[in-house]
C-alpha cells in the first residue's frame, strides 16, 4: 500500500518558529526597511506600538532570534488540532496524468477552518499574559474574526470584530460562526468609529475593504487603554507564528521521502503563502535550489503590478508606513469572492524576497481559479476556500507543464482553509454568475 498522507510523531512536532529575519539579513545582505511613524516619518520604537500590541509581539517583530519558543501553553492548544495533514493529491495527478507529485499541506482541518488560528492563538495568550481585556480587529471573509473569536473564547477575551459589509452581507453563516463564539460583529465601514463614519459621507454604499476595516479597529484600540489590535496577516510576528506551517510540511515530505521543486501559497496579506515558504526558504539560502510562487487575484494583484514602496497598511493613513508591494492604501479591490485576498499590500518580509527574486507572483482571473478548485473538489473530494484556489489554479498549471516537458517535479502548495462557508460563491460559479 502507498502513503498518501502524513502526519507526525510527538517528539517530530515544531517547538520553536521559525524567524527569517537573521537569515535576511547575512544571505541577502541587506537591513530589513524600518517601519515608520505616521506622522514624524522616523522609525517607530516598541513604545509607539504598545497602545496597540501586547509587548511581547512587538518583541517578535523586531527579533533578531533564528528560532523563537513556542510557548508551552500554546503546543498544548497545537497539540489538539496539529499537525494538520500533509496529503498527496494521487487522484488529481491521474486525472491530470501528469508525471510530477502534488502534495498539499491541508489547513482546513483547523478548528477554525483555516490556517489563522495558528496566530490567533498566540496573540490571544499574550494579550491574556499581558492583562488586556478586549481584541479588536478586522475580518474580510470572515476566517480570521472566526479564529479570533474561537481563541478569545478560549483565552476569556472580549472580541470586537470589524466585518467588511460585503462580506457581512454575503456570509451569513460565517457571522453567526463568530457570534456563537460571543464576537462582537460590526459591518464595516461603521457608525461606531470616526474613521468608518468619514468612510460613509464619502460613500454612503460602500461595499468596504479590509484597509477600512483596519482603520475602525485600530481606532478603537487606540483609544482604549484595556483594549488591544490583533492583525490576521501582514506583520513580522504574524508570519513568524504562521512557520508552523511549513516547519511540518518540511518534516511530513522527508517522511514522504520527497523534497518540493516548486512551493505554492496564494497572497492576502501574505502570512500563509510565508508560513508554508519560509521553512524552504531557509533551506535556499543554504544552497537548495526551489521555485516559489504567489497566487494572487487579478482584481487584486499587489505583487504583481504593486510598487515596492512605503504605505499605510489600512485605509485612513492610521497605521506606521510600512515597506512593502502595494497597490495603494486607497485601492479599493472589486469585491471578489476570496475576500481574504482583497488586500492592498504584501507582508514586508514577503515582498523582500520578491523584491530579491526569489518569489515569482501570478495573478489570476475569479473564474479560472474556480474551474481549477472543481477540477481539483472532484479528484480529490475538499471544497477548498476561494482564497485557496488560487494556489490550487497554480499547482495545476504548474502540474500541467510538467506533463508537457515530461518532469517528475514534485509540487506543493499550501490548502490554507476550506470553503464550507463559501458556498454562495460556488452557487454563483456553478450558475455561471461570473
Ligand atoms: C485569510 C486567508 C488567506 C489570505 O491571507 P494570507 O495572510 O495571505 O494567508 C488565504 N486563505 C485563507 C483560507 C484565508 O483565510
Amino acid at each position: 500500500m502507498k502513503t498518501y498522507i502524513q502526519y507526525l510523531e510527538p517528539k517530530e512536532r515544531p517547538t520553536s518558529f521559525y524567524n527569517i529575519i537573521p537569515d535576511i539579513e547575512k544571505y541577502l545582505k541587506m537591513e530589513i526597511p524600518p517601519v515608520l511613524h505616521p506622522a514624524t516619518k522616523q522609525p517607530v520604537t516598541p513604545n509607539d506600538l504598545a497602545p496597540l500590541f501586547p509587548m511581547e509581539l512587538i518583541k517578535q517583530e523586531v527579533s533578531r532570534e533564528k528560532e523563537i519558543d513556542i510557548p508551552e501553553e500554546i503546543q498544548e492548544l497545537y497539540e489538539t488540532y496539529r499537525p494538520t495533514p500533509m496529503i498527496r493529491a494521487a487522484q488529481l495527478e491521474k486525472i491530470l496524468d501528469t508525471p510530477a507529485h502534488i502534495y498539499f499541506k491541508y489547513e482546513g482541518t483547523t478548528p477554525s477552518g483555516s490556517h489563522k488560528i495558528n496566530t490567533a492563538l498566540v496573540q490571544a495568550y499574550y494579550s491574556k499574559k499581558e492583562g488586556v481585556k478586549k481584541i479588536t480587529t478586522e475580518t474580510g471573509a470572515g476566517q480570521w474574526g472566526t479564529a479570533l473569536s474561537i481563541s478569545c473564547a478560549h483565552f476569556g477575551l472580549e472580541c470586537q470584530v470589524f466585518m467588511v459589509k460585503t462580506s457581512y452581507q454575503s456570509k451569513p453563516y460565517r457571522r453567526e460562526v463568530m457570534r456563537l463564539f460571543g464576537a462582537n460583529l460590526i459591518p464595516s465601514p461603521s457608525n461606531s468609529t470616526a474613521c468608518g463614519r468619514k468612510f460613509l459621507e464619502e460613500d454612503k454604499d460602500c461595499p468596504g475593504s479590509l484597509g477600512m476595516a483596519i482603520s475602525e479597529a485600530v481606532e478603537v484600540a487606540a483609544q482604549n487603554d484595556d483594549t488591544k489590535y490583533a492583525l490576521g496577516s501582514v506583520l513580522n510576528h504574524v508570519l513568524l507564528h504562521q512557520t508552523i506551517v511549513g516547519l511540518e510540511a518540511k518534516k511530513q515530505m522527508e517522511k514522504f521521502g520527497e523534497y518540493p521543486d516548486t512551493v505554492i501559497g496564494c497572497v492576502g496579506g501574505g502570512s500563509n503563502f510565508a508560513g508554508f515558504a519560509f521553512p524552504f526558504v531557509h533551506d535556499v539560502f543554504r544552497g537548495k535550489k526551489i521555485e516559489f510562487l504567489a497566487s494572487e487575484p487579478e482584481a487584486c494583484p499587489k505583487l504583481t503590478e504593486g510598487k515596492y514602496e512605503y504605505d499605510f497598511g489600512d485605509s485612513a493613513g492610521m497605521t506606521p508606513l510600512i515597506k512593502m508591494y502595494t497597490l495603494g492604501h486607497k485601492f479599493m479591490p472589486s469585491p471578489i469572492h476570496a475576500g481574504g485576498l482583497r488586500y492592498h499590500g504584501a507582508a514586508p518580509l514577503a515582498s523582500i524576497l520578491k523584491n530579491a527574486g526569489m518569489v515569482r507572483s501570478i495573478p489570476y482571473p475569479q473564474i479560472e481559479t474556480f474551474k481549477a478548485t472543481q477540477i481539483f473538489a472532484k479528484a480529490q473530494g475538499i471544497i477548498p476556500a476561494p482564497e485557496s484556489a488560487h494556489a490550487i489554479k497554480t499547482a495545476i498549471d504548474e502540474a500541467l507543464k510538467a506533463k508537457e516537458s515530461g518532469e517528475k517535479k514534485v509540487i506543493i502548495f499550501n490548502l490554507s482553509g476550506h470553503g464550507h462557508f463559501d458556498m454562495q460563491a460556488y452557487a454563483d460559479f456553478l450558475d455561471g454568475k461570473f
